[in-house]
């Protein structure tokens, strides 16, 4: 009777073959050699070394083989084969004795839906102190894989799932998009018990994880003058204080007037949690760290007539309805085109006109690189909010033809720069009577 044979197997990657299963050695002391296993048949059985893997229990249901996944610890897999073992001896003897085994009651599996609230409860926990944005990347991927999986269990997936995902965002992102979605997506499967690196072949693994590492864009000065040209205050405002204040796309969305020092010529960038229209706004730095940046003469200039035109707002670039404007990096896109400005080649040109070459970030990059013509590299790091070298250089881009009055909007008062260029007239404030307010 087949069913009456349970066999200690190993489960280990050979180089060169993958993933193999293979009978475990079992010395003449009667223990298991640790790391090695057999391969193959017969006259080709051959001992190897296969340090990487684990143990495994083969027993039989019915003909079918039924495998039990070990540790890999030598004599707790011994433990195991031989309870194993004398566990399928009582029920033999059982059963010939006319006995039937009442079968055990079957465990609750654990859906992947279940398996995705779990993960994510896990990821807020405050004491892994994760920040935001890798919170939110982990829940768009537990948010889009489940239903685009269309599994119930864990243990179902298969690699076609995955790539099926990575497709789908391939679609409508950049490669770095999915490339970065799909390693973490690695990380929730293994949470699921599964194993990524037996789950998807090595040559997937390498198409699906590389996307090219762009060099650093920063907007020119024709692409500036060209985009604030088509802009009404708002917008001006708007990109104007992204350029000169290299802030992050929602800390632009969330800063409040209140943070703007006009005295002290400075914005205090910080976290906070606010009661505003019935509403409570919390809001949190990347890092948390609270950070400092100087205004230069132009960016002033265009805050005090923006405070001019919105006297009473929360928001500094609030929406209508003085909330936090949640759409900057639309409207950017949607100002490039306007200003013709669109590359027309790229996927987002093609798709939705929306072109891959503006992105609020770039305005950091833009900042950085400018602002270091002008100012010490410790002030820069200061206004960017890093602290280290690396970080810092990451944004930096070619800046050795800028235009001088392009570095010199970099100027701080006390500073002793000058320049006789003329600054286009398109960066200054629009004129009110031409363009109404957003
Ligand atoms: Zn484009």
């Amino acid at each position: 009777m087949a069913n009456e044979r349970v066999t200690l197997l190993r489960s280990a990657k050979i180089p060169g073959l993958g993933w193999r299963r293979g009978q475990a050695i079992v010395g003449k002391t009667g223990k298991v050699k640790p790391d090695f296993m057999f391969l193959g048949r017969g006259k080709k059985k051959k001992e190897v070394h296969a340090p990487e893997g684990h143990y495994v229990l083969r027993y039989f249901d019915g003909r079918l083989p039924r495998y039990k996944k070990l540790a890999n610890d030598p004599s707790e897999a011994l433990d195991e084969l031989q309870r194993a073992k004398s566990e399928l001896k009582f029920k033999n003897a059982a059963k010939t004795a006319g006995y039937i085994i009442p079968a055990p009651t079957p465990v609750k599996r654990k859906s992947l839906a279940e398996y995705g609230r779990e993960f994510l409860e896990q990821k807020r926990s405050p004491s892994l102190k994760l920040d935001e944005d890798t919170i939110k990347l982990y829940t768009v991927i537990v948010e889009e894989f489940v239903p685009l999986s269309g599994r119930t269990y864990p243990e179902d997936i298969t690699e076609a799932d995955v790539i099926r995902y990575c497709d789908e965002l391939d679609k409508r992102y950049s490669d770095g998009v999915r490339a970065r979605r799909y390693t973490s997506l690695r990380g929730f499967l293994f949470y699921c018990g599964l194993e990524p690196k037996r789950l998807i072949t090595a040559s997937v693994h390498k198409r699906l994880k590389r996307h090219e590492k762009k060099k650093v864009r920063i907007y020119s000065g024709v692409e500036l003058t060209a985009l604030l040209a088509v802009c009404d205050p708002y917008h001006h405002a708007l990109f104007m204080v992204a350029l000169l204040t290299g802030m992050r796309d929602d800390e632009l969305a969330h800063l409040l007037w209140q943070q703007v020092d006009f005295e002290a010529n400075v914005i205090r960038l910080a976290g906070y949690e606010i009661q505003h229209k019935g509403k409570t706004i919390r809001f949190e730095l990347k890092d948390r760290e609270a950070r400092d940046i100087s205004l230069f003469p132009l960016l002033r200039d265009e805050l005090m007539r923006l405070r001019a035109l919105r006297p009473k707002a929360v928001f500094v670039l609030g929406t209508k309805n003085d909330l936090p404007n949640v759409k900057i990096l639309y409207a950017l896109k949607s100002k490039a085109r306007k200003a013709g400005l669109n590359c027309g080649f790229c996927r987002g040109c093609a798709a939705r006109m929306e072109c891959h070459r503006f992105h609020v970030h770039y305005f950091r990059s833009s900042f950085a690189s400018y602002a270091l013509k002008r100012n010490d590299i410790r002030r820069v790091m200061e206004w960017m909010g890093h602290s280290d070298l690396e970080t810092l250089a990451q944004y930096i881009g070619a800046a050795d033809h800028c235009p001088a009055w392009l570095a010199n909007l970099y100027v701080l008062p006390d500073s002793s720069s000058k320049s006789e260029e003329a600054m286009p007239s398109s960066l200054g404030f629009p004129e009110l009577s031409k363009k109404p307010l957003k």
